[in-house]
């Protein structure tokens, strides 16, 4: 059989406010702030999500889970990317990669990617080497550089195969 290896990407920014749980690549973070959003804001997901559905060409999280929706309201964004995962092996397809970068200026994340890694890995039935996380700060510049919103940056590499 011939495989179509193709490649998606995703890009998420959400602001940081009081009051809110920091939710970041499934795993709950200390930190005084939260992402402030319709589910639980997790940006990470969300790069992920849009990476992978841009890779099959089936359109953004948006479309498939839109903003304002009660029935997502607060939801886990791991579990949309459980729902995202069924769609990817219901076009018979495979996520063969995803690698992240994320953007936060606090509060330090590499002590958690490998967390980040299992956690966004196991909602997307795949083996945690195939989910790297990067973090990096913006070098104080910016809205993210002053701690007031978190961005992530996702490429996710998927087969196919050719005919599907
Ligand atoms: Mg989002």
């Amino acid at each position: 059989m011939e495989w179509l290896t193709r490649s998606g990407i995703g890009y998420d920014i959400h602001r940081l406010v009081p009051g809110r749980r920091l939710v970041l690549g499934g795993v709950v973070l200390e930190h005084p702030l939260g992402l402030d959003g319709h589910s639980d804001a997790d940006v990470v997901a969300h790069a992920i999500g849009d990476a992978v559905l841009g890779a099959l060409g089936l359109g953004d999280l948006g479309h498939h889970f839109p903003p304002g929706d009660p029935a997502t309201r607060d939801i886990s964004s791991l579990e949309l990317l459980r729902r995202i995962a069924a769609l990817v092996r219901g076009a018979g397809a495979e996520i063969v990669h995803v690698d992240v970068t994320v953007l936060a200026e606090a509060p330090r994340l590499g002590p958690h990617a490998a967390a980040m890694s299992q956690a966004l890995a196991t909602s997307l039935s795949l083996p945690p080497a195939r989910v790297s996380i990067k973090a990096k700060t913006h070098e104080g510049l910016d809205a993210v550089g002053r701690g007031e919103a978190i961005a992530a940056h996702a490429v996710a590499t998927v087969r196919q195969p050719d005919g599907a």
